[in-house]
């Protein structure tokens, strides 16, 4: 963990690493920047390693591969707590609904991402697949 914030923690998932809410988080409430050098979507077509890259818009994507990207952390939920907004070339992490202490923070990263990424391997979010949170399995890619 680069960047220090008390109110969230990396921590193992059933997956690999996921980013935990420490104290209770309201409702409705702005959390985190997804933050990550700007890049251009054919750029985004030229590399593989496609993890950590933000669709903003049709011609732009944010790089968020960096550590200190702290929301790259924050996996995928079919059935989220949390929500991305896109404003211009910034993204927000912001809360869906009241989440507690311990909690995984969660987004729905969208269907474009789900058809390539997740729907080949099987979605492993909480609610496709709770039979494997918590349980150790080798992490993908
Ligand atoms: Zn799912």
């Amino acid at each position: 963990m680069t960047r220090k914030d008390s109110r969230y923690a990396i921590k193992r998932t059933g997956t690999g690493l996921g980013l935990f809410a420490l104290e209770t988080i309201p409702a409705g409430k702005r959390l985190i920047e997804y933050t990550g050098r700007l890049i251009s979507n054919e750029e985004v077509d030229r590399r593989k390693n496609g993890k950590y890259f933000f669709g903003l818009n049709t011609k732009w994507s944010l790089d968020g591969t960096p550590r200190s990207n702290l929301a790259r952390y924050i996996n995928h939920s079919c059935s989220p707590n949390a929500v991305a907004y896109v404003s211009r070339h910034r993204v927000w992490i912001w809360s869906k609904r009241v989440i507690k202490p311990g909690e995984e923070i969660t987004y729905d990263y969208g269907k474009e991402y789900f058809d390539v990424h997740l729907k080949p391997v099987g979605c492993k979010c909480k609610k496709c697949a709770p039979e494997t949170r918590g349980k150790k399995r080798r992490r993908k890619s």
